[in-house]
């Protein structure tokens, strides 16, 4: 009989059956199916309850889709699952996404593990890249551009296609003027089913009789839970929405949270979507002239660049990583942050983007770094509790995705491994990039008195604060020295030393 294969909740498309890329290993044809639905996960973490809508819909359809090729296994572990659904059996597996997964199927005997899937590089092809620097930075911009060759992506020959490797350039600017919302096509939004209609009475069960607790609101479920919705969105996105993706990729907006995005990193975490799929289609667009060029290189380098990138580093970085705390900061997250608190905040941006958060478990990049993780820099709370929390309330979090996006990226706490500087500002930048400041209580202007801005305030105490750190990186140099331009620094830190971590 031919070994079952065991797929993980973040290996749903049909590229995680069947022989692997270019002949590898993969599991047989018609290799009947194990899928488990352990519930201790949802017991160990306080999970956003879109999120645990969304995961848990996404098994359940493709168990549907699979019919009797699977058997799937409700279980209050993986180990218990696995030995309801094939004993001391062989079964195989593909490379799972963490480090603990991965530790606990290598741990088994009867469990064979196989090439991970849903990426476009191997990943000894990014070791021997990254081994090769000889202690040079591993700089995403150059590991991009050899994805790009190797893969022909966005290429006329030795050359990028278009005349340039980076648009970022094009892609920086500010929303327009006086608009509530982008003028552009509206994302594709599925529809839920009677599937959707059993997790939600599950969860509720859950809540009320098991002991797990969820935070944020679910519903209605607003990203793809099957192939043909991942499919779906898409579609659409490369039809309808790629072309203004570009622009506008850093603007915020208080009534347009999604503007051009694509919305795919859920489907795609998910494994619904190969990347290559995506990056092939936005090439398509834009040589059938439905895309510019910087609008189709943007969205490439996100996913060519930035989703492997960001893959590769979690796993090239090991296991203690994740312990970093190059800024020694310690502090805990207030209760208001924890329990998404939007109503309790004043501070427009913070309030804006943390009830998306509350309401969809997601907000873009520039939210997620300018907003959510920069005041959690400028704070000094915990990288480690930082980085869960980004796990348990976005629909897209994964151990790998959360490690280096904020480990690294947003709380620079590897020191500068992954970024040359601090990803931080004050309320300049965000007043600039948005609408948010107009109506806001405070003045992006103001660092002290009854109107100052958290952010430009928080800016310039983190300056001071790590001075000592910072001065020496040359891309900080001239905002350190700043400080010394500040007559009421003492004035900033006697009102944030008072304020200390209530809402802002
Ligand atoms: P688009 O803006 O449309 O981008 C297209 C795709 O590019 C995304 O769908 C995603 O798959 C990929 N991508 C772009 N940047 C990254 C990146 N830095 N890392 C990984 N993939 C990337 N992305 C996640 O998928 N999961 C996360 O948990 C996550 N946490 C983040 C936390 C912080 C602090 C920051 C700064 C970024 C994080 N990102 C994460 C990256 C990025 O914010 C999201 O991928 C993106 O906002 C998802 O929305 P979208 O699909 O509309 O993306
Ligand atoms: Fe945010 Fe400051 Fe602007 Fe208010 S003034 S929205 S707190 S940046």
């Amino acid at each position: 009989m031919t070994t079952p294969h065991w797929l993980f909740g973040d290996q749903l498309g049909p590229h995680f059956l069947g022989p692997g890329p270019d002949g590898a290993d993969g599991p047989g044809r018609d290799a009947p199916v194990v899928m488990i639905e352990a519930r201790s996960v949802f017991r160990r973490r306080r999970f956003h309850r879109a999120k645990a809508h969304l995961v848990l819909s996404a098994m359940r359809h493709r168990a549907a889709e699979l019919g009797d090729r699977v058997r799937y296994v409700r279980a209050e572990t993986y180990r218990e699952g696995l030995a309801k659904a094939v004993g001391g059996g062989p079964v195989t597996v593909c490379h799972p996404t963490s480090r603990a997964a991965l530790r606990f199927v290598e741990s088994l005997d009867h469990v064979t593990v196989l090439p991970p899937r849903g990426f476009l590089v191997a990943h000894e092809d990014f070791r021997r890249w990254a081994d090769g620097r000889d202690g040079q930075r591993l700089l995403q911009e150059d590991f991009y551009r050899r994805v790009r060759r190797a893969h022909d992506l966005l290429m006329d020959g030795d050359s990028p296609a278009g005349g340039r490797w980076n648009h970022d350039h094009d892609n920086r600017e500010p929303p327009p003027k006086g608009v509530r919302a982008l003028d552009v096509p509206a994302p594709y939004r599925p529809r839920e089913d009677a599937v959707d209609e059993e997790v939600r009475d599950d969860l509720d069960r859950w809540e009320k009789d098991d002991g797990i607790s969820f935070v944020g609101r679910d519903g209605p479920r607003r990203f793809p839970a099957s192939r043909r919705e991942a499919l779906a969105a898409l579609r659409r996105f490369a039809e309808h929405r790629l072309a203004g993706f570009g622009a506008h990729e850093d603007a915020m907006l208080a009534g347009d949270p999604v503007l051009s995005h694509s919305l795919l990193s859920s489907s795609l975490n998910l494994g619904l979507l190969d990347p290559a799929e995506c990056v092939e289609l936005a090439e398509q667009a834009w040589r059938s002239g439905d895309a510019p060029v910087n609008s189709a290189e943007g969205f490439v380098r996100q996913i060519a660049g930035w989703r492997e990138y960001v893959w590769h580093l979690y796993w090239y970085f090991g296991e203690e990583y994740r312990h970093r705390n190059a800024l020694g900061h310690r502090a805990p997250l207030p209760d208001w942050f924890l329990e998404l608190d939007a109503d309790a905040v004043t501070a427009r941006c913070l309030s804006t983007v943390l009830a998306q958060v509350r309401d969809t478990g997601w907000t873009h990049h520039i939210p997620r770094l300018m907003v959510l993780g920069s005041h959690a820099l400028q704070q000094g709370w915990d990288p480690a509790a930082v980085t869960d929390w980004f796990h348990r309330c976005f629909v897209d979090g994964y151990d790998w995705v959360m490690l280096p996006n904020v480990v690294g990226m947003s709380q620079y706490a590897d020191g500068g491994r992954m970024t040359t500087k601090p990803y931080t500002s004050g309320g300049a930048y965000i007043h600039r990039m948005s609408d948010l400041c107009g109506p806001c209580a405070y003045r992006p202007t103001d660092r002290t008195g009854e109107g100052a801005c958290p952010f430009t305030a928080g800016y310039w105490a983190f300056l001071h604060r790590h001075r000592e750190r910072l001065e020496g990186n040359p891309r900080m140099t001239r905002a350190v020295r700043g400080l010394d331009r500040l007559r009421d620094l003492d004035e900033l830190l006697e009102e944030r030393a008072e304020r200390g971590d209530a809402a802002p």
